[in-house]
């Protein structure tokens, strides 16, 4: 029997070059159900949010016949098959990230557009996919082989090495651009920016700036102090061109 393949987004990182992002056909015996066909490309169940067979939503008990086109999507939200039946019942609705040690800045980004993201100049490959599998968080990484580990069930790899491009592509990968609340995390430490009256503020920032500006924002976490400065709009003026098309 023969079927034709097509693999979507990063799923793409689990098939040969020559198979990548376009249909492929393959061999397969009778009886041959989804799993097994996802199991034979080294693909791990839990990482396929939807598979259609002849553009129709199926499970990964459907057993395969000759001529079946096969298209196999990831486990994230998508707006392009927000409509469809998923394998889950419980997609996941909040997105959170980690972020590796060589995407400091692309985690700056994403705090910036107020996505819960973790990120530590330290962090051990171990360290990450322990929290990425504690706390549900989709681990951005520049590395291959760390996706391929048999722990990961979230994982997105960055292929740009200019962290503006990272942005855009994560933007563009998760459908970020209507759940993002610019300017709501703090940029150090992630924790979630509040706003505080003036007087709360008045003895742990110069005098200055206290005659100057009348809204203060503090982080939650680590105290820092925000203020409505000409650095605040130069930033949602930097989120808004992050989150255009
Ligand atoms: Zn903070």
């Amino acid at each position: 029997m023969e079927i034709r393949v097509r693999f979507y987004e990063e799923l793409n990182d689990y098939l040969p070059p020559q198979n990548r992002k376009k249909d492929f056909e393959l061999r397969i015996n009778a009886g041959c159900s989804l799993k097994q066909l996802l199991e034979s490309c080294g693909l791990p169940c839990a990482k396929v949010d939807l598979i259609l067979v002849n553009s129709v939503p199926e499970t990964l008990g459907y057993t395969l016949k000759d001529g079946d086109r096969i298209s196999v999507y990831p486990v994230f939200e998508r707006m392009d098959i927000s409509s469809l039946n998923r394998l889950r019942n419980t997609p996941l609705r909040r997105l959170k990230f980690i972020c590796d040690v060589h995407l400091g800045k692309l985690a700056k980004y994403l705090r910036m557009l107020g996505f819960d993201t973790l990120y530590e100049n330290d962090y051990t490959p171990s360290r990450i996919l322990e929290l990425s599998g504690r706390q549900e968080r989709i681990i951005l990484t520049r590395n291959q082989r760390l996706l391929q580990n048999k722990k990961v069930s979230r994982g997105f790899l960055i292929r740009q090495e200019d962290p503006w491009l990272q942005a855009k592509a994560v933007v563009a990968a998760f459908d970020l651009r209507n759940t993002a609340s610019p300017l709501s995390r703090c940029l150090e430490c992630n924790g979630l920016i509040v706003k505080i009256p003036g007087d709360a503020v008045q003895d742990r920032i110069e005098a200055g700036l206290l005659t100057r500006y009348d809204v203060f924002f503090e982080c939650d976490k680590c105290k820092k102090i925000y203020w409505k400065g000409s650095h605040r709009d130069s930033m949602v003026k930097l989120m808004e061109k992050l989150l255009a098309e």
